[in-house]
């Protein structure tokens, strides 16, 4: 049987459940999720291989419509480059809302749509539905304004119908090689992951006066005999911010670090030691050039 091989972006409202989905479909996690909108920040790219199939997902940054600050224009771009040149679309919504941000998300899967790319309408957080009759006026509205693939509800917090999206999408990919060694679930290196990790851990710990203002820096990164010797720096733009991720005694840092360790050694398989450092850089979010030169990208596939 031939080899398939193909990308799938990810796409949809920021908080619909993009990077969740994309860790349930590979069955690792490697895209950071929480309540907040602006999560994910750049493009991590997950990999799943059944045979011979293999799916290279993309999980995006949800796309958002003010562009005040710079982080916003980057983030916004790193999401638009996802849709060049895939092969699958999966169009993530939810039966609770629908505003100008899923407008606008929609209008970018449409576009692609007809180009030619398949789309699939993803309808998550199914468990939090209590009248499943809720549903059908929503597919119908999408419905009527795109001819999908396939419209599948699920919940991808607790994968359910999670085999029938994979099925779809694996009869979607075109002929080729794979791209990917067969035993890798992302392109991403595990510096990366690594602070990303950390990064989840701080915006699930701090509550809103934390939305841009912090990135982490991976400073050293160490195989040793016995464990993997990870240190990290949280740089944010105030005084009083790194005051309140430090917390009382250092309680605050001390829950982040012992969370973020939990998820490392999971994603490792290997016992981690951790040190974190809080550092202020005043202004950073504001700066394009500072801003690439900490890694929020927006490179092509
Ligand atoms: P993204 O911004 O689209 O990537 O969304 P996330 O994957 O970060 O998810 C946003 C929030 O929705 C998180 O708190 C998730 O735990 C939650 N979530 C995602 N999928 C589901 C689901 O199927 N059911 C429920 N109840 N919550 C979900
Ligand atoms: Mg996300």
């Amino acid at each position: 049987m031939a080899s398939h091989f193909g990308f799938v972006a990810i796409i949809g409202r920021p908080n619909v459940g993009k990077s969740t989905l994309m860790n349930h479909l590979i069955g690792q996690k490697i895209s950071i999720t929480s309540r907040k909108p602006q999560t994910t920040r750049n493009r991590i790219l997950g990999v799943e291989t059944e045979g011979e199939y293999q799916a290279a997902y993309v999980d995006t940054p949800g796309l958002h419509r003010k562009e005040e600050k710079a982080i916003n224009h980057l983030m916004n771009r790193a999401a638009q480059s996802a849709l060049s040149d895939v092969d699958v679309v999966l169009f993530v919504v939810d039966p609770f809302m629908w505003n100008d941000d899923d407008e606008m998300a929609f209008a970018r899967v449409r576009q692609a749509a007809a180009s030619g790319v398949p789309a699939v309408l993803i309808i998550n957080k199914l468990d939090q539905l209590a009248d499943k009759d809720k549903l059908l006026p929503l597919m119908e509205k999408l419905s009527s304004r795109l001819e999908f693939k396939a419209v599948i509800p699920v919940s991808a917090l607790k994968a359910v119908n999670l085999k029938e999206v994979r099925k779809v999408i694996f009869e979607n990919l075109p002929e080729g090689e794979h791209m990917y060694s067969d035993d890798s679930v992302t392109d991403r290196s595990e510096r990366f992951l690594a602070s990303e990790i950390i990064r989840e851990k701080l915006m699930r710990q701090m509550g809103d006066e934390l939305p841009y203002a912090a990135t982490v820096e991976i400073e050293e990164f160490r195989r040793e005999e016995k464990l993997l010797r990870i240190a990290a720096k949280i740089l944010v733009e105030k005084q009083g911010q790194k005051k309140m991720v430090i917390g009382a005694g250092g309680q605050r840092i001390r829950k982040i670090g012992t969370e973020a360790r939990l998820d490392m050694e999971k994603l490792f398989e290997s016992k981690v030691f951790l040190q974190l450092f809080v550092k202020v850089k005043a202004g950073w979010s504001d700066d394009e050039r500072a801003l690439k030169s900490l890694g929020y990208d927006d490179f092509e596939l």
